[in-house]
């Protein structure tokens, strides 16, 4: 363990001194910068939510960008899936490096919003004080067109990749996801790559003065589990209660999920992230992070960590009910009561285990118990050298020395079904934020307007690094 976190700060170090000579001349990016800003402002403007039918139009309009831009037809891939669409465009290389394709993606579909609960309409693409506000000004139309205006800019430099570079956008990230999985699976051969990159999470940090404190790099996630927990009861007249009751079954069950703890789980992207974020933190905390990637079984440095809510996930398994429903008459003995149980599931442990886990804890075997969905399990990404080198390099052109820090996400996300299929996945986006700014999902979304050269500088910087 010492070992890998050695070989993380090395790179880190290594990486910064080389920083400046990746980077390109400020001028020659310009076009392509104006370029990304125009295909944010168009895309913003399309309501490209669930169920609208509108995601086809951002994908005709991004494919028509790529061709207007000399990109061949036969390397641009419209796939209707539903009622949205996935767009593939490839950038060929030469192959020269005898590498598998890197996968770069993004989406085109947003988080509803209503234009009346909204300081300035949410599609339209407005600058004000620093920041373009909209709907998808950061999730995730920056990602989408700062990736497609760098794909552009590296064509247009005559630049050949040793190995293809290959962008799939999806059209149902926010919801059901059913494009992403058509991509992983369906598609497989169109998108197949040695490992991807995806522009929808992590990022740099700022503090509330502006200042950039660290990077994340997103290169797991936990399980998304929801399961249903079910008391049955005979029932009757409340004026006859009986001993037995379907709410008091209930209750007891949840009384004791809430005093059960899933055992300390930590892999080399946990111990890595605490290790790392440990001298960001400070104090008791910090100390705790370091202990904890020292030595997992410090029973007091788990304890501390698990008594705050933003670092509890990372020590292993949680599950917390987070819904209700009982009963169905005030005067009635009640015939049912359902608890919604949430998990968030360590990689490694699967689905079924937890549940089995529950089910023990809870020591009632009348009680029945459903999964709800389909829950997808996917396998940490390994920290590979090459891109953490890469990343490193692209984010110290523009933040030399900035800690990188892999972390472990905790939803569900599109690079879920890409790892699920074997494909290594590593989230992180152009975008440097401070946290009392992020409003994705919500209302007044907005990104700096001085985060869009970086990003585009960045990305230049790791796309050529990994492909030369
Ligand atoms: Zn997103």
């Amino acid at each position: 363990m010492k070992k890998i976190l050695t070989a993380i700060l090395g790179t880190v170090l290594a990486a910064g001194q080389l920083a400046t000579s990746v980077c390109a001349a400020p001028q020659e990016s310009q076009p392509f910068q104006d370029k990304a800003l125009e295909m944010l402002k168009t895309t913003v403007a399309i309501r490209s939510v669930e169920g609208s039918g509108l995601v086809k139009d951002v994908a005709e309009y991004v494919a028509g960008e790529f061709r207007k831009a000399g990109f061949p037809e036969q390397d641009i891939h419209l796939l209707p899936i539903g009622d949205t669409v996935a767009l593939v465009v490839r950038l060929r290389g030469d192959g020269r490096l005898g590498k598998k394709p890197i996968l770069l993606s993004a989406h085109m579909d947003v988080v509803d919003a209503l234009p009346e609960d909204w300081e300035r309409d949410p599609f339209t693409l407005i600058e004000e004080n620093g920041y373009y506000f909209g709907r998808g000004s950061s999730d995730n139309k920056f990602g989408l067109s700062v990736l497609s205006a760098t794909l552009m800019r590296l064509r247009a430099e005559g630049y050949v990749p040793g190995r293809d570079l290959v962008l799939a956008l999806s059209g149902d990230e926010e919801s059901l996801m059913a494009t992403t999985r058509a991509l992983a699976t369906t598609y497989r051969n169109l998108i197949d790559a040695e490992f991807a990159l995806v522009a929808d999470g992590g990022g740099g940090q700022l503090n509330e003065d502006g200042v950039a404190v660290s990077y994340t790099v997103d290169s797991a996630e936990k399980t998304y589990a929801t399961f249903e927990m079910k008391a049955t009861n005979p029932g009757g007249h409340s004026s006859l209660p009986r001993r037995d009751n379907a709410i008091k079954d209930l209750s007891d069950a949840l009384n004791r999920i809430f005093a059960f703890e899933f055992p300390v789980m930590s892999s080399e992207l946990t111990r890595a992230y605490f290790s790392r974020t440990a001298p960001l933190v400070g104090g008791e905390v910090g100390d705790a992070m370091e202990r904890f990637a020292e030595n997992p079984d410090d029973g007091e440095a788990v304890a501390l960590l698990r008594s705050r809510p933003e670092y509890v996930g990372s020590t292993g398994t949680t599950c917390v009910p987070t819904m209700l429903r009982g009963g169905h008459a005030e005067n009635a003995l009640p015939q049912s009561a359902v608890a919604t149980i949430n998990c968030r599931i360590f990689p490694g442990v699967g689905v079924q285990k937890t549940l089995e886990a529950l089910k023990q804890v809870v020591g009632n075997d009348a009680l029945e118990w459903t999964v709800l969905d389909e829950p997808l399990e996917s396998d940490a990404s390994p920290i590979r050298d090459d891109v953490f080198t890469a990343i490193t390099n692209g984010v110290h052109a523009s933040y030399p020395g900035l800690p990188i820090i892999p972390h472990m996400a905790s939803g569900a996300s599109d690079a879920l079904h890409f790892r699920a299929v074997g494909i290594p996945s590593y989230t992180f986006s152009g975008i440097f934020m401070k946290s009392s700014d992020e409003y994705a999902h919500g209302l007044n979304e907005r990104v700096p307007v001085a985060t869009l050269p970086v990003a585009m500088k960045m990305w230049h910087s790791i796309l050529t690094e990994l492909t030369q």
